[in-house]
């Protein structure tokens, strides 16, 4: 007989699950406490950066490959672009640990690249101001996805494949007893072969135990003067000099308008998930707006000063910001796929895509994939904020 599974929490990897098990042919059902596509979760606020070559580790990039051609079937398959190309800039002085890293992953993975002198990034990309010392790595292979497309795509591609989807529906309890796994959904208690928890920065609520902590991440809205907004010519950008504030600035499918990003002490501190989500839409303080204010002045050319719209997300971060991904072992046949900490959103079909294997028995996530164990030993305290 079919397994019945359950996908609780439905952002960018709820989504993912959700598809990567219809295509297994499962029975699933997805439940949602908002809608899908929100712009409440972690994967809100319209745009993500994609980048292939990737600084926190080689291990990931496997899984951003795949991650690339899932998204490409979905857009095939739903006939909408999810995805911009146009590359991704790392910017930073020769000496930052962080630029080394990327550099070093790409040759490590054998991944194309330019090694880009600051009038090359100064000619080819006219809107960055870069600092006298600093360089660039481009990474030809990234851009921008579309979050709350993306979700919705993928949704509505499970829905065809026989999914049931349930939004404004809240799941207050999980237990694992004799081979099955009970929910408590809005209230009424329903069984399951397995249930995959997906819950992002709201996880502890179902699961206490899980070493995740939340955190939440703000971004800027802004938009340039005249012409030179788009994807390839201010590709998505992250300045990691050594010893400088880090920045990321992002383009918007307009060509237009773009989003800015800075590392801030404010994004270290634990916040509750619940009000994160319940703060006004514009929720950066005016200090940050401030920091922000003089770091658009002095690294972007041809934007207007003003800024048009920021808000926080909230997000769950792990001691050492790898996902967890797997069973855990004190409640049998439930998964999580949950901690995605700040980078997560690229590779979240790949990890929808691996919770599908295990459950179909193909992989042993705990075996092939010992750096997302759920139950890895964790070098606490968690790490400042480093992308
Ligand atoms: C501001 C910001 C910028 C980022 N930038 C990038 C980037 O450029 N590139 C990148 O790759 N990654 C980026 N990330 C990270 C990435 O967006 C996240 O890691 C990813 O979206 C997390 O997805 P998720 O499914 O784990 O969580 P979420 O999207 O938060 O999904 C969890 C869902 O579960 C639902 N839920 C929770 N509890 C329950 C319950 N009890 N019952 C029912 N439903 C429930 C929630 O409502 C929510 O919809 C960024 C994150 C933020 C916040």
């Amino acid at each position: 007989m079919t397994m019945k599974i359950a996908v609780v929490g439905l952002g960018a990897v709820g989504c993912a699950t959700l598809l990567a098990l219809s295509r297994k042919g499962f029975a699933v059902e997805g439940f949602e406490q908002f809608r899908v596509g929100n712009d409440i979760g972690a994967s809100g606020g319209k745009t993500r950066q994609h980048r292939l070559i990737y600084g926190e580790g080689a291990a990931y990039t496997s899984l951003l490959l795949r991650a690339s051609e899932l998204w490409q079937q979905l857009e095939q398959e739903q006939q909408t672009q999810l995805f911009y190309g146009g590359g991704f800039l790392t910017l930073g002085t020769p000496d930052s640990p962080w630029f080394q890293a990327v550099e070093k992953s790409a040759r490590q993975q054998a991944l194309p690249y330019e090694r880009l002198t600051r009038q090359d990034v100064n000619q080819r990309f006219p809107r960055l101001n870069v600092d006298a010392d600093e360089e660039g790595i481009f990474d030809p292979a990234g851009g921008i996805l579309l979050t709350h497309e993306l979700l919705l795509a993928s949704a509505a591609q499970a829905e065809a494949l026989g999914a049931k989807v349930h939004e404004h529906t809240v799941v207050s309890a999980i237990t694992a007893q004799g081979g099955q796994v009970s929910l408590t959904i809005n209230g009424e208690v329903r069984q399951f072969d397995r249930v995959v928890v997906t819950t992002g920065a709201w996880s502890k609520t179902l699961l206490p135990e899980l070493p995740v902590k939340s955190r939440r991440l703000g971004v800027s809205f802004h938009i340039g003067k005249a012409e030179g907004f788009d994807s390839v010519s201010f590709p998505p950008t992250m300045r990691v000099s050594a010893g400088r504030a880090m920045w990321n600035t992002q383009p918007l499918p307009d060509g237009k308008n773009f989003k800015f990003f800075i590392g801030d002490a404010e994004f270290n501190e634990e916040h509750d998930a619940q009000l994160v989500a319940t703060e006004a839409s514009d929720s950066l303080t005016p200090t940050l707006y401030a920091r922000i204010d003089g770091h658009i002045a002095e690294a972007v050319n041809g934007a207007h000063r003003t800024i048009v719209g920021g808000g926080t997300w909230p997000e769950a971060y792990t001691f050492d910001q790898a996902p967890l991904l797997g069973e855990l072992p004190s409640h049998p046949h439930v998964f999580v796929g949950i901690g995605l900490s700040g980078h997560g959103f690229k590779m979240a079909p790949a990890l929808g895509e691996l919770l599908a294997q295990a459950m179909a028995g193909d992989i042993r996530l705990e075996r092939d994939w010992p750096l997302f164990s759920p139950v890895r030993q964790f070098a606490e305290p968690l790490a400042a904020y480093s992308r």
